[in-house]
């Protein structure tokens, strides 16, 4: 069994699901979420419309539900954090608007046990540990970049530098006001390169993993912002489409992909088709005055797939 899913997480796009659960705040709010199936199957209904209408269906590789752990998660993410040890340029992106949870699933909570750990740890954890086991046939270096990108430019000057190795270097930090603000409106990318050496042939290969947390997708009133706010919006807006057509040719198989749209495309550009594989991971808050939100980050999502 473990084979065949191992075979079939090779395939290069998958899409997994993840509904978030309501918070303290949001007790006795209804939900959009109608049925999730145990094949990856969501049904959501928009109590503001009637009917046929208001109903829909989705299908991706996974849905998690809101109860949903983070191990749980990270058991279908294994394999593919494996496949960087043998080589493979693997890209994992979490999508969704601000407070859908994209974070939690890539970092963890603020102050996260090794429990509640995301993804970022459980991988890395993963790539030492099993560089470990196969010590006596492989050499491994492994190295880890950070990198921003705030309005199409990288991280810029050293205060930008600085700040960043703040929120890589303690958790905490993330949860001032200012940094999860700024967050929601930048990519932050954390890299991982992977060198492994055979001992037997003495050759190398290269592997790396990308794990992406998006800024938050959700779609800025143009009548409400301007200035700055703006400029920010339509640079998210213009990378993250750019995102969605380089997934959606990769997953159609078509001969032109868009990579230049974009610099978060272009940065990605070698781990994301050929050989590369990639996971999007679908962030939901499932509360009814998200709802159009919501929606359309399932459109996205069903346009990748
Ligand atoms: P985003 O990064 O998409 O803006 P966050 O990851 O910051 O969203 O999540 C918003 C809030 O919801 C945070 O307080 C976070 O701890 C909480 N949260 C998100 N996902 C979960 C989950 N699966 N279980 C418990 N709390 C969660
Ligand atoms: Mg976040």
């Amino acid at each position: 069994k473990l084979h065949n899913e191992l075979q079939e997480l090779k395939g290069n796009i998958r899409v997994y699901c993840r509904i978030r659960p309501f918070l303290p705040g949001q007790a006795g709010k209804q939900s959009i979420i109608e049925y999730i199936g145990e094949n990856g199957e969501l049904d959501v209904l928009n109590p503001s419309k009637q009917g046929k209408e208001g109903r829909r269906s989705f299908k991706f590789n996974k849905v998690y539900g809101p109860t949903a752990t983070q191990e749980e998660v990270f058991v279908d993410t294994q394999p593919l954090i494996q496949s960087v040890l043998d080589g493979y340029n693997v890209c994992i992106f979490a999508y969704g608007q601000t407070g859908s949870g994209k974070t939690y699933t890539m970092t963890g909570p603020d102050g996260a046990t090794e429990k509640d750990w995301g993804v970022n740890y459980r991988a890395l954890n993963d790539l030492f540990r099993i560089s470990q086991v196969r010590k006596t046939t492989f050499t491994y270096e492994i190295s880890v970049q950070m990198m921003e990108i705030y309005n199409e430019q990288f991280v810029n000057s050293p205060s930008d530098v600085l700040e960043l190795m703040d929120i890589g270097l303690k958790n905490r930090a993330r949860s001032s006001t200012a940094l999860n603000e700024r967050s929601s409106r930048s990519h932050s990318i954390v890299t991982i390169h992977v060198r492994a050496v055979d001992h037997k042939s003495n050759s190398s290969s290269r592997g790396s993993l990308h794990l992406v947390d998006l800024a938050g997708s959700e779609r800025v009133d143009r009548s409400e912002v301007t200035g700055d706010r703006l400029k920010e919006a339509q640079h998210i807006n213009k990378s993250l489409s750019a995102l969605g057509d380089v997934i959606s040719a990769l997953a159609q198989k078509s001969a032109h992909v868009p990579y230049r749209n974009s610099k978060l495309t272009q940065v990605l550009q070698s781990s994301l088709g050929g050989h590369a594989k990639t996971l999007m991971l679908v962030q939901l808050n499932a509360d009814v005055t998200s709802c159009s939100e919501s929606i359309s980050t399932l459109k996205f999502a069903e346009r990748v797939s």
